[in-house]
């Protein structure tokens, strides 16, 4: 293997690892979206979408390993101005644009996601916070996407087909059938 296949390999096994969190959050019914933080090798913080459960909508997987990052006195020893700089996120969507910014503000390394999230995706498909947007004093960084695309397509179909079972007037969803086919990243 050469190099970049060499990191393609590393790209999907730390991405199975996001894919493993976004299972979680299926199970536990929020929308199915999974990181994984990784530096020197290392998952150093691993979460998962917690909105539903906080009722609230800024309770992002990123924003959760980050703040086990930041309040963890041996992954986080000092006050640095990007205590990320290190660090790489792999994320089973592309993180939207109050991820995006959070991860610039805090110097992250790079991103590597899976699906593109054409209505808030924060690293190219709304707005380019990552590096497009000029920025005074913020390092820009890179964001890759494509990496279990398909696998993270359809684990939110997989939530979107079954939600509101619970609703009190549910919506009749008993005919939805799970779509298959993926159209090809643009
Ligand atoms: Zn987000």
């Amino acid at each position: 293997m050469d190099d970049s296949q060499n990191k393609d390999s590393e790209h999907m096994g730390w991405m199975q690892e996001a894919m493993n969190m976004a299972e979680e959050a299926l199970a536990a019914g929020e929308v199915p979206v999974g990181c994984v933080f990784v530096r020197d090798g290392w998952a150093i913080a691993k979460a998962r979408n917690r909105t539903n459960e906080f009722r609230n909508a800024t309770r992002h997987a990123e924003l959760e390993a980050i703040d086990v990052i930041l309040s963890d006195i041996e992954l986080t020893p000092a006050i640095s101005e990007y205590p990320l700089a290190t660090t790489t996120l792999y994320v089973t969507v592309e993180p939207c644009i109050m991820c995006a910014s959070a991860l610039r503000q805090l110097g992250i390394k790079e991103v590597i996601f899976g699906c593109g999230n054409e209505r808030f995706g924060g690293c190219g498909s709304v707005l380019g916070v990552n590096a497009e947007l000029k920025h005074p004093v913020l390092p820009a960084y890179k964001a890759t996407g494509g990496y279990r695309r398909e696998e993270a397509i359809l684990i939110l179909r997989r939530f979107y087909i079954t939600e509101n079972t619970n609703a009190p007037i549910p919506k009749s969803k008993a005919n939805r059938v799970l779509k298959t086919d993926i159209p090809p990243a643009s």
